[in-house]
C-alpha cells in the first residue's frame, strides 16, 4: 500500500485496519513475548493512535520491547559479569603489573574462593561516605547552579520535555575541579588520594550503581514519570538491564538520567586522572609526558562534552535510550574506572614517549578531537536552525522525513546529508575512535589492558551503528532507506 505524505512518498506494509493500535500490531509481530506483564503496563495507559485509519505502521520505535530468551541471557550475563571484569581489572593493575594473561592464569591455577578473598577490594566505611558525599555534592550543583535552558528532542510518546537549568554541566565541572586543586594546594587534600583510595572507591560506586539501577527498576513499576513513555518487555532481567523508564524525574524536572550520565562519573573522570598524575610523581619522583598527554586528550573530550552539554540532549543517550543499569551502573562505575586506565596504568608503569611519537599520539588526537566535534556540530546545527545553514560553505542539503509519535502527533525531522553526513552516516563515531586510540597509544604496547579503552569503543560504536539505524528504520520506516541510498557509507567511506 503507498501512500503519499507531505514532501515525502511512504509506502507501509501493513494494513491500517488489521493494526489500528500499536500493541495490536507488536502482538501480531511477536505473539509468543507479548507477555501478560508486558501487555498489561503496554496498553494500559498508553493513547492508541487517533485514527484508526492512520497510514502509517504504529508507531514502536525506542527502546526494543521483543525480548528473547537470548536478550534475557545476555542482560543477566552482562549485569552480574561487567562488575566483575572492572574489578578484575583492578587486580590485574594492581597486583600483576597490568597483565590480563597471568592474572587470569593465577586464577584459574589457584582455589578461585582463595583467590577472590585475598585479591578483591575491601569495603571501607570511610570511602563509601566520601562516595556518597561525592553524589551529593554533584546532586546539589545540578540542581543550584544556575544555567541556560535546555529543550530535548521529542520523546515516543510525544514529549517535548524542557530540561531548565541543568545545562550547567561545565560550572559544575569547573567548580569541582578549581576547588579540589585549591584544596590541595593548600594542603588540605593529598592530590594522590583518590588514587590512593580507589579500591574501596570502586566498590562504592559500585553500590551506589546497583541502588540507583534497583531504584530505576522499582520507580518504572511503581511511580513513573511519564507512563506512556514506559517501555515494558517480557523479561524482566532486560527490563533491568536496558531500563523502563525514559524520562525518569523528581518532580516535573529534576532529570535522573542526565544527572547519572552527565555529572558524577564524567565530572570525576579528570580528577581521577589527576589524581593518578599525583601518585606518580609521589611514588616515581616525577611525571611522564605519557600520563600527561592522556590526561590532556581526556581533559578535551570531557571539557568539549561540558562546553556542548545542549548538544547532548540529542544524542542516542538522553535522545532514545531508556534509563536502567545500562546507564545508570555503565556511568557510575564503568565509565570513571574502564575509561581512565590508561593514568591508572601509566602512574604505576611511568611510560616515557620520545618528542616525536609523543607529538605524534597528541596531534592525531587532537585531530580525531576535531573530526568528533565537527561532525557532531553538523548535525546539530542543521536541526537548530531547521537547514538553514552553510554546511563546508554551501546550503545544507537535506532530506525531510515524517514520523508520528504515539499521541497520534505527526512531525517531521531533517537528515543531513552533505558534508560529514554525505560521506559516511557515521563519522562522529570515527572521529571518537580515532581519539580514543590515541589515548591509549600513550601507554606503549607491552600490554593490552591500558588498550581496553579503545577495544570497547569499537564494538560499542559498531553495535551502535547498527542499534541506531535499526531504531531509525522503525521510526522513519520507507524513508530511510532513501537516505542509506544517498549515504551509503555506515562508518568508513569505501571500506564500510
Ligand atoms: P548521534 O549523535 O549520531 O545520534 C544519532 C541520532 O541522530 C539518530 O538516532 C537520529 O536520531 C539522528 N540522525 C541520524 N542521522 C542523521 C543525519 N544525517 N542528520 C541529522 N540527524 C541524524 O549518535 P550518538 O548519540 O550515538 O553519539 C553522539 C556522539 O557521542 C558521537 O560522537 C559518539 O562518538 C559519542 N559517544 C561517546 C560515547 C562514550 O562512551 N565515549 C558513547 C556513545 C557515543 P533522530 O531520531 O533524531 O532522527
Amino acid at each position: 500500500m503507498q501512500h503519499t505524505r507531505g514532501l515525502t512518498t511512504v509506502v507501509s506494509t501493513v494494513s491500517s485496519n488489521e493494526f489500528d493500535t500499536e500493541d495490536a500490531f507488536i502482538r501480531n509481530l511477536n505473539p509468543i513475548h507479548y507477555s501478560k506483564r508486558a501487555q498489561q503496563i503496554n496498553n494500559n495507559p498508553r493513547p492508541t493512535l487517533k485514527q484508526p485509519g492512520a497510514i502509517t505502521p504504529p508507531v514502536i520505535w525506542g527502546r526494543n520491547i521483543h525480548s528473547t530468551l537470548v536478550a534475557s541471557l545476555f542482560s543477566i550475563g552482562v549485569v552480574s559479569l561487567a562488575p566483575c571484569l572492572v574489578v578484575f581489572f583492578w587486580i590485574a593493575l594492581d597486583w600483576f603489573e597490568g597483565s590480563l594473561l597471568h592474572t587470569g592464569l593465577s586464577f584459574l591455577s589457584n582455589d578461585k574462593l582463595a583467590w577472590v578473598a585475598l585479591y578483591s577490594p575491601q569495603f571501607h566505611l570511610p570511602d563509601f561516605v566520601a562516595y556518597v558525599a561525592w553524589f551529593l555534592f554533584q546532586a546539589g550543583l545540578y540542581t543550584y547552579l544556575p544555567g541556560p535552558l535546555g529543550t530535548g528532542q521529542l520523546t515516543p510518546a510525544g514529549y517535548q520535555l524542557q530540561v531548565p537549568s541543568y545545562t550547567n554541566g561545565f560550572s559544575a565541572w569547573l567548580i569541582t575541579n578549581v576547588l579540589f586543586v585549591s584544596l590541595c594546594i593548600l594542603d588540605v587534600l593529598d592530590p594522590a588520594i583518590i588514587a590512593k583510595h580507589w579500591s574501596g572507591l570502586l566498590l562504592s560506586a559500585n553500590i551506589m550503581g546497583f541502588l540507583l539501577s534497583f531504584f530505576a527498576y522499582f520507580k518504572a513499576h511503581f511511580f513513573p514519570t511519564h507512563r506512556s513513555d514506559l517501555k515494558l518487555s517480557s523479561s524482566h532481567a532486560y527490563d533491568f538491564y536496558m531500563g523502563i523508564e525514559f524520562n525518569p524525574r523528581f518532580g516535573s524536572t529534576w532529570d535522573f538520567k542526565l544527572f547519572t550520565n552527565g555529572r558524577p562519573g564524567i565530572v570525576a573522570w579528570t580528577l581521577i586522572d589527576l589524581s593518578f598524575i599525583a601518585w606518580q610523581y609521589q611514588t616515581h619522583g616525577y611525571v611522564s609526558n605519557s600520563i600527561v598527554i592522556a590526561t590532556i586528550l581526556h581533559a578535551i573530550y570531557v571539557i568539549d562534552f561540558f562546553v556542548n552539554e545542549d548538544w547532548y540532549l540529542r544524542t542516542l543517550d538522553i535522545a532514545h535510550d531508556h534509563f536502567g543499569y545500562y546507564l545508570a551502573w555503565g556511568s557510575l562505575v564503568w565509565l570513571p574506572s574502564m575509561y581512565t586506565l590508561q593514568t591508572q596504568y601509566l602512574a604505576r608503569y611511568p611510560m616515557d614517549l620520545s618528542w616525536p611519537v609523543a607529538a605524534a599520539i597528541l596531534g592525531v588526537g587532537v585531530a580525531g578531537y576535531i573530526i568528533f566535534r565537527s561532525v557532531n556540530w553538523q548535525k546539530d546545527v542543521v536541526r537548530r536552525t531547521n537547514g538553514e545553514c552553510l554546511i563546508w560553505g554551501k546550503k545544507a542539503e537535506v532530506l525531510v522525513f515524517d514520523y508520528v509519535t504515539q499521541d497520534g502527533g505527526k512531525h517531521k525531522s531533517l537528515l543531513l546529508c552533505s558534508g560529514w553526513w554525505g560521506l559516511s552516516r557515521h563519522a562522529n563515531y570515527l572521529g571518537d575512535l580515532i581519539l580514543s586510540y590515541s589515548m591509549c597509544a600513550t601507554c606503549g604496547l607491552k600490554h593490552i589492558l591500558p588498550w581496553f579503552y579503545a577495544i570497547f569503543m569499537t564494538i560499542l560504536l559498531l553495535h551502535r551503528c547498527h542499534r541506531d539505524e535499526q531504531r531509525c528504520a522503525v521510526k522513519y520506516g520507507q524513508q530511510w532507506e532513501k537516505y542509506v541510498a544517498r549515504v551509503p557509507w555506515k562508518l568508513l567511506p569505501g571500506v564500510y
